[in-house]
């Protein structure tokens, strides 16, 4: 048992309104001007089971003040990716021949680099760079990458067969492999990472569930996911398949890759493949023409599934908003990028208005969560909380000034659900300041300092 005492409710804790105009400080975080009424908590058996005015029972642990709020929810990053992250070449600083020469290769004998923001290398170039061993980058958008001649020896890409495999005008691979990970899985010696220390991260800063982008999920991995403390979702479990519990299948993941669109039927089938085997659908849509290619093949097959999302919805043309609403579609979008990459987007977008919408889609009504989309976006929500508000670029240009939405707003949009009596105890509780002073996940502490037990 424990007892939060004298805590300040934010607003969202009994699911009211009220965060709106909430006082949180530069840093984004929740301050002091969160206030709520002040209650003490009593958390049971995992679970919230009183609110109000409490006497602390014999032996339980209680800890004082601060606000109390539900957990964060990341409703959209890749664990994976995010693990094998801290042990690769980050490619996104300058300095990339130094960093690759003079890189480490991993347990496989691979060198592997994440994050490299252009457009401009292939084998030859990246032979230039590192040729001693293979070597394998990721473009900063997880669409593309990029190996070296040693690499594409050891992948065998002359023999292989892939779509997504680059061939010049003689047939001889490029190097490059375009939303292949898949297929480079099954090539690529066995590696799950461990998941602990990207667990720790996000119980730092408040996160309580995850829910895992990554499509088509090999179920030989979903043992990795017990090392998290949170609450784990996956889009990625195939059709007609169910995760083990207490891991939870969400919407189907699909793809429309921006380097190219699948035929209209391809799409339609997909979605009547899902809504057979009774799962929403979660369809990753950057462009304008895949987000209009899809309101289309969700009209032609059949009517609204409850749960379905647009992932990212990078570009939402303004006339597409109110059938967004009307089919109670929820965009899952990150404006982390706005703070990450901002001033690349402003120059090479025709339409700028229509970049990471947030506040036109809220007004309107549609229903709005905020993520991370980690590692390719900033992984704090903190952050990406205050992009949404801020929406300043890197050079300090405000990315559609209209598009802003308040802090409350932002937070309410990764905030769990309202803190009753009786539901799961994933709790943060922030300080004076507004940091996270200690994390509940389903009544376990999984960060901060422990309670007292006077
Ligand atoms: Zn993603």
């Amino acid at each position: 048992m424990t007892l939060l005492r004298g805590v300040v409710l934010g607003g969202a804790v009994l699911g009211g309104a009220g965060l709106d105009g909430a006082g949180l400080d530069g840093a984004g975080r929740g301050g002091p001007g969160l206030e709520g009424a002040r209650a003490d908590v009593r958390i049971e058996q995992g679970r919230v089971t009183e609110i109000g005015v409490l006497t602390r029972s014999p032996g339980e642990e209680t800890a004082d003040g601060g606000t109390l709020l539900p957990g964060l929810v990341d409703e959209h990053l890749h664990l994976h990716a995010l693990a094998a992250a801290a042990s690769s070449v980050d490619c996104g600083q300058p300095g990339l021949a130094v960093a690759l020469r003079t890189a480490a290769a991993d347990s496989s004998g691979w060198v592997r680099g994440t994050g490299y923001p252009r457009d401009d290398l292939d084998a030859a170039a990246l032979d230039r760079l590192h040729s001693g061993r293979p070597v394998r980058v990721q473009h900063r958008s997880g669409a593309l990458w990029t190996v070296n001649s040693r690499g594409a020896a050891a992948l065998g890409l002359a023999g292989a067969r892939h779509p997504g495999i680059e061939r010049d005008a003689s047939g001889t691979p490029t190097g490059r492999l375009w939303r292949a990970d898949g297929w480079l899985r099954t090539r690529l010696p066995a590696a799950v990472p461990d998941l602990g220390p990207v667990g720790k991260r996000l119980a730092a800063y408040g996160v309580t569930a995850v829910t895992d982008a990554t499509p088509d999920l090999d179920p030989a991995t979903y043992g990795s996911f017990a090392a998290l403390p949170q609450r784990v979702t996956l889009l990625g479990v195939p059709l007609g398949q169910q995760a083990p519990p207490p891991l939870a299948t969400g919407p189907y993941k699909i793809v429309l890759a921006d380097s190219g669109l699948p035929p209209f039927p391809d799409l339609i089938d997909q979605i009547r493949a899902a809504r057979a085997a009774d799962r929403a659908v979660a369809v990753h849509c950057v462009t304008r023409e895949a987000l209009l290619l899809l309101l289309a093949a969700l009209n032609e097959a059949g009517p609204p599934h409850p749960g379905d999302r647009i992932e990212h919805a990078a570009m939402i043309p303004a006339d597409t908003i109110g059938e967004l609403a009307r089919r109670g579609l929820t965009i899952v979008t990150q404006p982390g990028f706005l703070a990450d990459r901002g001033d690349d987007y402003l120059c090479d977008v025709p339409e700028p208005e229509d970049l990471y919408r947030v506040g036109t889609l809220m007004s309107a009504g549609v229903g709005v969560r905020l993520s991370s989309d980690a590692p390719y976006g900033p992984l704090d929500p903190w952050r990406v909380i205050e992009a949404a508000v801020q929406r300043r670029t890197p050079r300090g240009q405000i990315a559609v000034s209209g598009e802003r939405i308040t802090h409350g707003q932002a937070l309410q949009a990764y905030l769990g659900p309202p803190v009753r009596p009786g539901v799961p105890a994933d709790l943060v509780l922030l300080d004076e300041k507004g940091t996270v002073k200690s994390v509940y996940i389903g009544g376990e502490r999984v960060a901060g300092a422990p309670s007292s037990r006077p």
